[in-house]
Parts: structure tokens; sequence; C-alpha cells
């Protein structure tokens, strides 16, 4: 019979290091988390082989005395935890775990100085064994190296990927502490190169630094709270997206997580503005009370618990779909091709401040050089581009008023400030008609238009069964549909809305919608991307010549409706050049 003995403290700290240091960029989050809690001002991390090879991190918090520096590098000791605390953890550890699971699968080198001490103190534990303290060269504050990651623990060494990958991971670990910490100055260097060297600044400048240029100048301010919760930081309009959620920053009570009721509201938030499968850019920053939350789930510290998750999930919702339902006014993207300089986001301070919104003057601009260019300018009506015989006054609207329709696909209208607007009118349309149909059902059904003479579309027999099978669910979405022989679908009246969309194309794209889902929920789960369908199917096409009060009516409806600055499928409907831009296109600036 095998007897049961206890494990030893060295294998219990490579077990504890197994879940701890899964990778190079887990040892970096827990060593840029302690010279956080340390109340670091500036923290330097210089990786190199991606941080398998060696790890530096330098802070100047308020260190080890050496007394202290044994007892830190041993399991279950930490100073941040006091006996009935584990209810409200305010630091980012408190585990006392991280610093012996390091020194058990690599070789840790810890130099301390307390400030006011006379000297620093240096401790090393390489692979569980732990050195005498000695006085060691050192300015004030902490500085630990890790070398050879895994070099005592080989079966976990065999899962590190290519250094440049986990490289970029504990990139990426350092940056979404350096977001959560905007106030502390932060230089990451990965092999040699520069990922990023911040000073101190405040959320907006942290965020734009790190987010990239070009997604900044999407971001919309959140601030919004529900009861003792608060969320505050940055999300993108949906111009922007991205193929992973690695440009989502989520930090909860200064804590970088990552957190499925977050990331789930995230994902509702924007579900049917931006493509599927693709990902917003956010920087979002949840703040509650400490009791209101379990940190300790797991001992990596980046997942939690809310005591509330439901309404943890209605407030970040709630705050993003309200911000992202500006009409299109608020959300056109500026051209930007000389990269321009990132534009100061604060939310506390100016909590409507939109950095894509160009406020338009009161004043309609004088129009200086009407005569001139009536006379002067070869711009008559051609193929490509049709001016329009009397273009409206520019009035105060952000959109302003049509001034031609290009291609008879794109419209250019002038704003009162200047500045050009392009609008496709298609992709534009489509989502005016997917938000009335989506409005129309909401406030119960659908309307409907019954057809002058029912029209008889065939399908292949499959499909039919499926549009008819869902024929009483379909009537809510304004369509009516009955059974005519095998593979055929009688239609006698189609959504309102549509105008008189040719019905076969649009029964066969709705048969495919329904296929892809499964039978019961079919069409409730695919509810909005078959309104989307619907929608597409009614709208009024590329190509097709507008009369000028249409193309007036158009902006003016997309000022007014939610999401309209992006299409059912997340491309933009609008563009916009602003004078400013326009002068620095022809080096007036
Ligand atoms: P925890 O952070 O959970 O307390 P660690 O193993 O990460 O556990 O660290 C153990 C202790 O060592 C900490 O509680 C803290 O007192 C001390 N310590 C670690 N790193 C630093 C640092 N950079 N500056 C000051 N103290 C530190
Ligand atoms: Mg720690």
């Amino acid at each position: 019979m095998l007897r049961i003995r206890r494990l030893s403290e060295g294998l219990v700290n490579r077990i504890a290091a197994g879940e701890v240091v899964e990778r190079p960029a887990a040892a970096v989050k827990e060593l840029v988390e302690n010279a956080l809690d340390a109340g670091a001002t500036r923290i330097a991390v210089v990786l190199t082989g991606g941080g398998a090879a060696r790890i530096e991190v330098v802070d100047d918090g308020h260190g080890i005395s050496g007394d202290d520096l044994a007892l830190a590098v041993q399991r279950h000791c930490t100073s941040k935890l006091g006996d009935e605390m584990l209810v409200r953890i305010a630091t980012l550890g408190f585990r006392g775990e991280a610093l012996p699971s390091i020194g058990a699968a690599a070789r840790l080198h810890l130099t301390s100085r307390p400030h006011g001490a006379s000297h620093a103190c240096a401790i090393r534990v390489e692979g569980g064994q732990v050195s005498a303290v000695e006085p060691a060269p050192g300015g004030p504050g902490t500085r630990a190296v890790v070398a050879d990651l895994f070099f005592a623990t080989p079966a976990r060494r065999k899962f590190l990927k290519h250094p440049r990958t986990e490289g970029e991971h504990a990139e990426q670990a350092v940056r979404r502490l350096a977001l959560a910490a905007p106030g502390t100055a932060f230089r990451c260097e990965v092999d040699g190169r520069v990922a990023f060297d911040l000073p101190a600044q405040d959320r907006a400048a942290r965020v734009a630094a790190l987010l990239g240029g070009e997604a900044a100048a999407t971001l919309l301010p959140i601030l919004e709270s529900r009861g003792a919760v608060q969320l505050s930081g940055f999300a993108c309009a949906p111009t922007t997206h991205r193929a992973t959620a690695a440009h989502q920053s989520l930090v909860v009570n200064g804590r970088p997580v990552r957190d499925p009721v977050l990331t789930t509201a995230l994902r509702v938030a924007y579900r049917d503005v931006i493509p599927a499968g693709r990902h917003p850019v956010v920087a979002l920053y949840l703040e509650l009370p400490a009791d209101a939350l379990d940190v300790n789930v797991h001992p990596a510290k980046s997942e939690l618990r809310f005591q509330d998750p439901a309404g943890v999930r209605a407030l970040v919702i709630g705050a993003l779909s309200r911000a992202l339902a500006g009409g299109a006014g608020g959300q056109v993207p500026a051209l930007d091709p000389a990269g321009g300089q990132v534009p100061a986001l604060d939310p506390a301070r100016a909590p409507m401040a939109r950095p894509g919104l160009r406020l338009v003057s009161s004043r309609p601009a004088q129009p200086r050089y009407a005569g001139f260019a009536e006379a002067q300018l070869p711009f008559t009506a051609g193929p490509a581009a049709r001016r329009l015989p009397d273009p409206a006054p520019t009035v105060q609207h952000p959109l302003g008023a049509a001034v031609a329709q290009v291609l008879d696909t794109y419209i250019l209208a002038v704003a009162a400030d200047g500045s050009l607007v392009l609008v496709d009118q298609h992709a534009a349309h489509e989502r005016l008609t997917h938000e009335a149909l989506r409005a129309q059902h909401a406030a119960g059904g659908v309307r409907m238009q019954p057809l002058l003479l029912p029209a008889v579309v065939d399908l292949p027999h499959a499909d039919a069964l499926r549009l008819l099978a869902q024929a009483e669910a379909l009537r809510g979405l304004g369509l009516d549909l009955e059974a005519f022989g095998p593979g055929a679908v009688l239609v006698r009246a189609l959504p309102a809305c549509l105008g008189a969309p040719d019905p076969a194309p649009l029964l066969r794209d709705l048969a495919d919608e329904l296929a892809e889902a499964d039978e019961a929920t079919a069409l409730q789960a695919r509810l909005d991307a078959v309104l989307a369908r619907l929608a597409c199917h009614g709208s009024i096409r590329a190509g097709r010549r507008l009369a000028q009060a249409e193309m007036d009516a158009l902006l003016r409806q997309m000022e007014a409706t939610p999401r309209a600055a992006t299409c059912s499928h997340g491309r933009p409907t609008v563009l916009k050049l602003t004078r400013a831009e326009i002068e620095r296109l022809f080096g007036r600036r």
C-alpha cells in the first residue's frame, strides 16, 4: 500500500509555479504588479529572448528591507494581506506566491533598497535553492532579474513558443498594466527594441499612446455608473475593429482582467455594428467596492467573480450602446492621411466631447466664390459626377447639404463649417432600413405592404420548407408567405419600408440565413441577421440616380438614426474631410 507523505516545499513551489508562471508573460506580470504595489512612479522592463532568457524589472517603489528579503521569496509570505482582509483586496498581489514560484522555476535575483536605507541587499533563488541575503550595490527601489525561465522545470520549458511569440505576450502583459496605471511612467524593451517609453500621464493620453493613433482617433469617451459601480474609459467607434481581442483592455479596480462577463457584454454591445468575428478596440475601467468582487479565483488573479454580474453586464452594455448609438454626425471617422495628432480625450472633464464630432458653426459659411466657380470651373454634368442644379443653402447639420452625386453611388455634401462629406448611398440607406425594421419589430411587428399581385417564387424544395416552417415568425417581420405546391412559395406581402424589392432573391437570402441556424431557435437567434438581410434588399442601390431632396433626406435621416456611421456589415457609410484636413492635403498648413 502506498503511504501518504507531505510534499517538500521545493516541489510545492514547482507545482505552484506551473499555475503562477505559466509563461514568461506571467512572470513579467507578477514582477510589474509587485512594483506597482510598492508604489513605484517609474517601472522599466527589459526582456531578452522573449523573456524566457532574461526578464529585468526595475522600480523606484518602497523597496524591501534586508531583513524581509528572505521572507519575500518564501511561499505564502506577503506584506499585503492581513487576517480578515480577503474580502477587500486593494493590492494587485496578495497570495505571496509569485517570488517563490519564479524562484522555483528559474534563477531569480532580487536586489532591493528601501528609501532611506544606507545600502541595498540582494538574495538569489535558483531552482528553489535560496542563497543568503547579502549587501549589494543598488539605488532606492527594487530590481528583479529572472534568468533561464523553466530551467528547473523542463516539462514546462518544452511548451515555450518562439521567443518572438513569448515576447509579444510579455509585452502585451506590460501594456495591460501600463493601461491600468497611467500615473506610473513605463518603459518596456523587448529584445533590443523599445516597445514603449511613456511618462506618467493621464488616462486619456496613456490610452491614446498604447492603443494606436488610428484607433485613438475614433475612441468615444464612456462615463456611466449604476449604484456603486462606475464604468469609464474609451470605446472605439464601429469603424475601428480588429481581428483579435488583443486590443481590448479591461481594468477592474486597477487590475487588468480577462473576464467572461465583461467580454460577453462587449460582444453584445458591438454585435450589430461591427462585422461578425471582428473585435472592438476598448480601454474600459470598472470601479466597484472591493467587497462586491472576488479576485481570489485563480493564482494568476486575472479572473474574478462579480457579486452582481447581471448589474455589471447591464451597465457595460447600456453605456456602450448609448455611446455607439450617436447619429452618424457624431461618429464620422476623419480622413486623416497625415496620421495626425491624437485628440485629447478626457471623459471626466468633457463627457460630451467626441473626437470624431466636428462642431458645426452656427454661422453659415460665406459662399465667397460662388459666381466665379460657376463661370470658370469645368464642373459640368458628366458621366462621373452630377452637380446638382440648385444646391440647398448650406445648413446647420453635421452632414451638411448635398451638392452632387458622384458615380451615381456617392453623395457629396458640404457642411456649414466647410467639411466635405462623402456618403455611400447604399450602405447608408441599408443601415437606415435596418434600424427602421428593428424599431418596428421591437414595437410589435414590422408593417406589411400587400403586393398588388401575389408573387410566386420557385425555390429548392428544402428552402421552401424552411421558409414555410417559419411562416408565423416571418409574419412578425412583415412577410406573408404561403405554400404553393412543391418547391414554390406564394408571397402575399413584404415589409412596407423595403419599397418594392424583387421577392425571389430576397427569399433565397432568407432561406440561406435560416439554414445557418438550428431548427427551433432559428429565427429568434438570427433575428438581427435576418433583418439585416431584409434591409439589404430594401435599400437603394449603388448606381441609382437620386434627386436632391432624396439625398438631403438621407443625410438628415442618418443624423437622426442610431449606428448610422456604419452599415450593417460594419463598413463606414460616411467619410468626412474637414477644412483643416483639406488644407493639410494641399500643403497650406
Ligand atoms: P505578493 O505580491 O502576493 O505579496 P510576491 O511573492 O509577489 O507576493 O511578493 C512577496 C512580497 O515581497 C510582497 O508582499 C512584498 O512585500 C515584497 N515585494 C516583492 N516585490 C517587491 C517590489 N518590487 N517592491 C517592494 N516589495 C516587493
Ligand atoms: Mg506579487
